[in-house]
Order: structure tokens, then sequence, then C-alpha cells
């Protein structure tokens, strides 16, 4: 599985950096950083609270 952001729709709020510091970060630009594109399978489940928490709705998984 793999995280796929829509850049479009991401306004850098970081509401997915709270819920999966590990797959996701800020810099200091304000710009988010995918940490793990490819998802382990222990990471899966902060990475899917991360994508249902994201106000913006730009987070997915894509099967590839
Ligand atoms: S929660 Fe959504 S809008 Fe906020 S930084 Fe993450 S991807 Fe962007």
């Amino acid at each position: 599985m793999k995280i796929v952001v829509d850049w479009d729709r991401c306004e850098a709020n970081g509401v997915c950096v709270r819920a999966a510091p590990e797959s996701f970060h800020l810099d200091d630009k304000d710009q988010l950083h995918v940490l793990t594109e490819s998802v382990p399978s222990e990471l899966r489940a902060k990475v899917e609270k991360a994508i249902r928490g994201c106000p913006k709705q730009a987070l997915s998984l894509s099967e590839e």
C-alpha cells in the first residue's frame, strides 16, 4: 500500500503528522513530506487514522 497525497487539497495543518509521525513530517516551510510512501504493516493502523483525520480529504492509499 502506498500513501497518495492530493497536493491541491493539502493545507499543511499537520493533523496527519500528529496521527502518524513516523509517516508524515512538516518541514520548517510548512511543506508536508511523506516519510513512508510504502506503508509497513505495523504502521498501517496509524496511517489509516491519519487518512480518516485529514480535514481536507487529501490523503488516500493506493494498492500499488
Ligand atoms: S492532515 Fe491532510 S491537510 Fe493536513 S497536512 Fe496532512 S494531508 Fe495535509
